[in-house]
């Protein structure tokens, strides 16, 4: 009897499993099986056991490798203090270890400072600016003092710190008057990109749950290419995410977001630029597409917002993307990007106090008093807040201005040798001071020539689905911007005649992900690795 049962089963499982692969392809049909064997008992304990096995193996492959293998005591507080002499020789020391892109020139993202060591080789137009201003290198300088002036003061209170309140609302004033905003514009600064973003998704969830009636599992719709931060937004806030694809150019495909919309669906948003290639998405056609469905529409310029009106300003093509368009109804800029601020600062802006006003958090019965707070973060660093008013009051417009003309220069630059080399080429049309380089030859391994690169000491930037290589352009790189072509041009020539490096490396690493029909296995192996180098051993 038991063996009928089971063979009547088997066979069930057996038709399923063969009408998902003839109605859904093979992709789906290995997902499925690979869902369903994790589920097997004692099998997810053996698939732990390999995931834990890969990542340490993985790890000791990487420069992480000297500090998570070696046992080490667990560390303590030391039971008397250290002398500050012989810290400050510790931090010469630790700083060494770190990526140094002041002095290397060789990183394309992370850090956003607005001279570089050897700056004297850089652009007329911007030693004419250092040389008026006397800024640059003492740029950093004041934006250190004002964050040293304010580090122990908390926005948390705006009684308490009406200096910090003044200075946060001219940030945000001063941030949506260059995005077009005009007075009914209103905002908050925030730690950083990521927490503008989590805060335009919470709002418009609270927005949609406040003003509209029958809403299931709110949903947003936007383009694959958006930061992976509203990703997390919607996973921390509870709602799902509709992805759409790009068109060939890599903007957002606008149809496609059209048809995704659903009952459900409380945003719109969109990128200026996205990160991965610094195409600007189609902003005024998803603006209208917002205003025909009663949507908002939040446009992630945590890249661009410092850069994209300075560059518009010099007179580059660049499509509207800010306030001036009608349904754009949030942005989100970080001045710890090329508002050249140090990190912590972002801002989010509304277009206006009625939205805004769903992003408040207030709390009334607590026993030690009224509680409201503005954002994620309760405790709100002063320093960051005072650090970003003298970033943007130290620069100027004429600052901005010359920083992105002597940063277009060199990207132009750039962009126009990447397209003399054969085999890769520019992805889409680049608004900005950043780019991705692609190949359409076969014979060549975008991975494997950033395998290459990286020998040669650079370290590159990888995007995938497709793969390319992501480049933000920064002052330090104005002196190295030559021996970066010349490398990369000798790296594509190496990669074309060794054909076995697109199977070695990271690029072998892409090379078999691309393959892995169910990426839960991928993002398993992430979170292992991150478990697995925070710890102290
Ligand atoms: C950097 C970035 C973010 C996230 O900002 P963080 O400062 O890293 O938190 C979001 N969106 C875009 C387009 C970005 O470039």
């Amino acid at each position: 009897m038991l063996y009928y049962i089971e063979h009547a089963i088997f066979t069930l499982v057996l038709a399923v499993l063969i009408s998902i692969y003839y109605r859904k392809g093979p992709q789906q049909f290995f997902r499925v099986i690979v869902l369903a064997l994790k589920e097997l008992p004692g099998v997810k304990a053996i698939i732990d056991g390999v995931l834990k096995k890969e990542v340490s193996s993985f790890v000791k492959t990487t420069s992480l490798a000297q500090d998570v293998t070696k046992s080490k005591p667990i560390v303590r507080i030391p039971e008397t203090g250290i002398s500050f002499d012989d810290l400050r020789q510790q931090m010469k020391n630790l700083q060494k270890r770190d990526a140094n892109p002041e002095r290397d020139g060789n990183v394309f993202a992370y850090q956003y400072t607005l001279h570089d060591q050897n700056f004297e080789l850089q652009e007329e137009a911007f030693d004419a600016f250092c040389e008026k201003s006397g800024h640059s290198v003492e740029h950093d300088g004041l934006v250190k003092e004002f964050f040293h002036g304010f580090m122990h003061e908390n926005a948390l209170n705006p009684m308490i710190y009406p200096a910090l309140r003044l200075m946060e609302t001219e940030v945000v004033s001063m941030t949506a008057s260059m995005l077009h905003g005009n007075r009914e514009v209103v905002g908050f600064l925030t730690s950083g990109g990521t927490e503008s973003n989590l805060m335009a998704v919470k709002t418009y969830r609270d927005m949609a749950l406040a003003t509209r009636k029958g809403i299931g599992k709110p949903n947003i719709v936007a383009p694959i290419t958006v930061h992976p931060t509203i990703d997390k937004a919607a996973h921390y806030f509870g709602l799902d995410i509709i992805h759409t694809p790009m068109s060939a150019d890599f903007t957002a495909d606008v149809k496609a977001m059209e048809e995704a919309i659903n009952g459900d669906t409380v945003m719109l948003c969109a990128s200026a630029p996205q990160f991965c290639h610094a195409v600007v998405d189609p902003i005024e056609d998803i603006a209208n597409l917002a205003l025909k469905k009663g949507l908002p529409l939040h446009v992630d310029a945590c890249f661009g917002g410092f850069m994209l009106p300075w560059v518009e300003k010099l007179g580059y093509p660049v499509p509207k993307f800010d306030f001036r368009v009608p349904g754009v109804t949030s942005m989100s800029a970080d001045v710890h990007k090329y508002g050249f601020c140090v990190k912590g600062a972002s801002v989010i802006c509304y277009k206006n106090a009625d939205i805004r006003k769903h992003q408040i958090y207030a709390y009334s019965e607590w026993p030690g008093g009224l509680y409201g707070s503005p954002s994620m973060a309760g405790t709100r660093p002063g320093g960051n807040i005072a650090a970003a008013w003298a970033a943007m009051k130290a620069l100027g417009e004429d600052g901005y201005m010359a920083k992105a003309k002597s940063l277009m220069d060199i990207t132009t630059k750039m962009i126009n040798k990447i397209k003399t080399i054969e085999g890769i080429y520019i992805m889409g049309q680049p608004c900005m001071t950043a780019f991705a380089i692609g190949s359409r030859d076969d014979a060549i391994n975008i991975q494997a020539v950033a395998d290459v690169m990286e020998t040669k000491g650079w370290k590159m930037e990888r995007n995938q689905l497709p793969d390319s290589l992501h480049c933000s352009i920064l002052p330090h790189h104005a002196h190295i911007a030559d021996k970066f072509l010349t490398d990369l041009e000798d790296s594509v020539k190496h990669c074309k005649d060794n054909k076995a490096l697109a199977k070695k490396g990271t690029a072998g690493v892409y090379g078999m992900m691309a393959n892995i029909p169910d990426k839960g296995i991928v993002t398993d192996f992430l979170v292992e690795f991150f478990s697995e180098v925070y710890k102290c051993k």
